[in-house]
């Protein structure tokens, strides 16, 4: 089997609540008819889409006359493409990602088994999901624990909100220090939530590395008391020593991982002791085998993964295969519930999402294809759809 062409579509909409649900979509062609399509992120508003699609575009000469089944060689020439621009750098490594999701695809099709087969077999059938919520009201306690009880409501156990940018006592634009006023409204709004569910569903809280360390470490050490099921990017992602600082500081259990890229980049969060929990975004860090990679490398230092997901249910499908096939496997983020046309836009067993978890597909390949004629609609800024072969 031979890769013949690599066609790329960028596909979304700007939400209100958000800087848009953005996705790249990369499809590979072969000798044989089958195609692969995989998903990786367009990395938020700072990227406009275009950027992941010129970086998938400009290896697309090292793809073609490829054998597919090659993933790993595929992978390390790309990889190698691009050591002087860095390899574990945004768009690049979100090429990356989309590149080897489209190639086990098209392995997962040509063989008739789901890429977790590929992947050697499954843990378990159903992926656990937590909801990542927004509440209406950002300075009322009452209504965080409102949508919490909501979303518990709908069959999830776990639950993520954000505490980063209430809009209350916020001391400076630029200075991350949360004053006493801020500090105390950010408390009411997570013991209020606590209360509202109780202690027997999981509570996560994002900080989005807002704040800086003694911020943090007063954060961190305050909530001890509500067993938080992690506190994550209680500071900024470079700085992994800082993160460090904040982790040992308190027994809160601290999470990050969404902006870090590849193996290489979670090994120094594992060997510098910096996070008890971490979160990879699959369609960011590197690719099916090598989120595979980064799990089995947690593992190592008993380390769970509970990655951060803001994909289409392709992108998401993608995920729960890796999921299913590592022992380490805590929860998953669904970040999905207020985008309407979320379920229209694939092809599979839908709905996608049911009482708070996702099923892995037993369908040849990822198992959740394109639904081409509502997807052809939804194109990102005057983007063109995949031309076929
Ligand atoms: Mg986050």
């Amino acid at each position: 089997m031979k890769i013949t062409d690599v066609q790329v579509s960028v596909i979304g909409r700007q939400e209100p609540w958000s800087g848009g649900s953005v996705w790249t979509f990369v499809r590979i062609y072969t000798d044989e008819g089958v195609t692969g399509t995989g998903e990786c992120n367009s990395g938020g508003p700072g990227f406009t889409g275009f950027a992941t699609k010129e970086a998938i575009l400009a290896v697309k000469d090292l793809l073609i006359g490829e054998d597919p089944f090659n993933v790993n060689l595929i992978y390390e020439k790309l990889r190698r493409r691009g050591r002087y621009g860095g390899s574990t750098n945004a768009p690049f490594v979100f090429a990356l990602t989309g590149i080897d999701n489209a190639l086990y695809d098209i392995m997962g099709k040509a063989l008739n088994v789901p890429v977790y087969k590929l992947l050697g077999g499954k843990f378990r059938d159903k992926i656990r999901l937590y909801a990542d919520c927004h509440a209406g009201d950002e300075e009322d306690p009452q209504s965080y624990a409102e949508k919490a009880l909501e979303v518990v409501g709908m069959g999830f156990s776990a639950v993520k909100f954000d505490v980063d940018n209430t809009g209350i006592g916020k001391l400076d634009e630029y200075n991350w220090s949360v004053g006493a006023k801020e500090m105390s409204h950010i408390l009411r709004l997570i013991e209020g939530i606590r209360k509202g569910v109780g202690f027997e569903i999981d509570l996560a809280i994002d900080c989005h590395g807002q704040f800086d360390v003694p911020s943090a470490i007063t954060l961190a050490k305050a909530v001890e008391p509500l067993r938080l099921l992690w506190l994550e990017e209680p500071v900024p992602a470079e700085n992994i020593d800082a993160l460090a600082q904040v982790k040992a500081s308190s027994s809160t259990v601290i999470c990050t991982g969404e902006n870090q890229y590849t193996r290489f980049e979670f090994l120094e969060i594992f060997t510098r002791k910096a996070a008890d929990v971490i979160m990879p975004d699959l369609a960011k860090a590197g690719g099916i085998a090598e989120a595979k990679r980064i799990a089995d490398l947690a593992d190592a230092f008993y380390i769970p993964i509970a990655p951060h997901n803001v994909s289409s249910p392709l992108g998401m499908m993608a995920a729960c295969h890796v999921l299913a096939s590592v022992p380490n496997f805590l929860v998953l983020e669904l970040h999905a519930l207020e985008i309407p046309w979320w379920n229209e836009l694939c092809i599979g067993d839908a709905p996608f999402v049911k009482d708070g978890y996702m099923t892995v597909s037993e369908r040849p390949g990822i198992g959740v294809e394109l639904n081409d004629d509502f997807a052809q609609t939804m194109l990102w800024n005057g983007d063109s759809y995949f031309k076929g072969q």
